[in-house]
């Protein structure tokens, strides 16, 4: 079995600081534009720091929850979503106002 093993750097990771972040936030979670603004990365980085992230959570025991975003014209809800990214519009409707997705660790 391989395994890639990148060493982190001196202080905290990105990773880390959202793991940190992400457990500061159990009952609500986070959004990706609210993590991107407490660890400093792009918003749109955090999708893939996440998914990186859920991998070792695993191995740890621990897992990271979605809550799945929810259209805010009619409340359809984004349930079969794989990807961590906010969607564009809504099927239902067409509408944009998109209540993002948050994460959580549980
Ligand atoms: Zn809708």
């Amino acid at each position: 079995m391989t395994r890639e093993f990148v060493p982190p750097p001196r202080g905290v990771t990105v990773r880390g600081a959202l793991e940190a972040e992400l457990a500061s936030a159990p009952e609500t979670g986070l959004t990706a534009k609210e993590l991107s603004g407490l660890v400093g990365i792009s918003e749109k980085d955090v999708a893939g720091h996440l998914e990186h992230l859920e991998k070792s959570l695993k191995a740890g025991g621990a897992a990271l929850t979605v809550l799945p975003a929810e259209c805010v014209a009619c409340g359809y809800v984004f349930r079969d979503r794989k990807r961590l990214s906010r969607p564009g519009s809504c099927p239902e409707c067409r509408s944009t106002r998109i209540d993002p997705p948050a994460f959580l660790i549980r």
